[in-house]
């Protein structure tokens, strides 16, 4: 964002000296970096630094770290262009000079900003335009790299740069995978596995069915069925519930500090992950909203949150048995429990998702013995989403299941 602001005689001309020495800095690191053949920052910085600050004895020395970086940058931008044969000089030229400060030369307040120049540090009081309270009000945050160039008439540019506030993922204590199914979503927490229902594919037929008998034998360009058909809302209220089941999840690893394990879905819908769907265009629509968009949500509330998430290969998940390593053989009818197999070398039951889990946090790298033969590897708990839709978080929702079990 540019920001203009009319500055007093005394500031300008403060800035005015910083402006030209900071040119000179700026065409040494570019002299250097031309002559020994670099565009690296560190090179340019360990060249030039001694002999700038005995030229610039007043200047703060950050303006000598911005100047190569500044160099750096043009020298880059040179070297792409001289590659593409679009450079006319045989060096950058430094025309107009915008002058880059760091944390240490800008302080930012919404109040004032002060910049450090060879006299001390100089106040600018801002006017902000309505753009950048948009911004601002939205959380988004000012970076400390800001830049200004001076102006004719007393008047400084400044070169704002908003950006979101990522914190930084952690080193993660323990694994929380995550397989996406058409119907649900499971979890492994404290390796108990969690079954959260989210119907999506039932759901998703159920607005197809409701869109059919809105249009059939109408256009859809009807005032009466547009309205008809914007009020079902499908896109907001699933994007609704993703959003919450993400959330849940990404609290739930970010309070034990843990890493997601996803697969990595292919763009494509591959024909296994939704089953007996013949309609190409619903199959796709239920791929996005179950698996895809599922996992693009949970990526992006985790990166909102720093928690580190691991993508690992899909293939096999749910028919490898992760303490034998053998098949687990489905039934091919489905029978009465069709998301149940049998280890092949231990004829233990497996629930399909469970099984996914396992196997997903094995190929992250954690070894963790699996608990062989326990009523939920093969019959675990399902939350239906009228009870996790509500929940604080998934620890709650597993402690009460604990309960009502001991209970009954
Ligand atoms: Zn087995």
């Amino acid at each position: 964002m540019k920001l203009r602001v009319k500055v007093d005689y005394t500031t300008y001309s403060a800035l005015k000296e910083v402006e030209e020495e900071y040119r000179e800095v700026l065409e040494d690191a570019l002299n250097y970096g031309l002559l020994n053949k670099t565009t690296s920052f560190t090179r340019i910085k360990a060249g030039i630094y001694k002999t700038e600050r005995e030229k610039h004895k007043d200047l703060p020395s950050h303006y000598i770290y911005t100047a190569c970086e500044d160099a750096s940058e043009r020298l880059d931008s040179f070297e792409k262009l001289r590659k593409r044969g679009r450079t006319y000089t045989e060096k950058p030229s430094v025309r107009r000079v915008t002058v880059h400060l760091d944390d240490h030369l800008l302080k930012f307040n919404l109040d004032r900003i002060s910049i450090s120049t060879k006299k001390g540090r100089v106040f600018i009081s801002p006017i902000f335009p309505k753009i950048f309270w948009e911004y601002y009000n939205k959380g988004w945050l000012i970076a400390s790299e800001a830049r200004f160039k001076l102006l004719k008439g007393n008047v400084v540019e400044f070169f704002i740069v908003f950006k979101k506030d990522e914190p930084k993922p952690y080193e993660p204590k323990g694994f929380i995978p995550v397989d996406l199914n058409e119907n649900s979503v499971s979890v492994l927490i404290n390796s108990k596995p969690v079954l959260l229902e989210t119907n999506t594919k039932r759901i998703t037929l159920g607005y197809e069915y409701k869109r059919k008998s809105i249009t059939t034998g109408r256009s859809t360009k009807d005032r009466e069925v547009k309205r008809k058909l914007r009020n079902l809302r499908e896109r907001d209220k699933k994007a609704d519930v993703r959003r919450k089941l993400a959330k849940l999840i990404v609290k739930e690893a970010y309070e034990s500090r843990s890493a997601i394990i996803l697969e990595d879905l292919p763009k494509r819908v591959p024909e296994h992950m939704v089953k007996n769907m013949k309609d190409s265009q619903l199959r796709l629509r239920i791929y996005r909203s179950a698996f895809s968009s599922m996992k693009n949500t949970i990526i992006e509330k985790a990166r909102e949150f720093g928690v580190p998430v691991i993508l690992v290969n899909p293939s096999h998940t749910s028919t490898i048995c992760p303490v034998h390593e053998t098949k687990i053989v489905y039934q091919p009818d489905g029978g009465t429990a069709p998301r149940v197999g049998v280890c092949e070398k231990g004829r233990e039951l497996w629930h399909r998702d469970v099984v996914s889990l396992y196997n997903l946090r094995r190929r992250a790298g954690d070894v963790s013995p699996v608990q062989l033969g326990s009523k939920e590897s093969h019959d675990p708990p399902i939350i239906k989403p009228g009870r996790w839709l509500r929940a604080k978080s998934l620890r709650l929702i597993m402690n009460e299941h604990k309960m009502n079990e001991m209970k009954v």
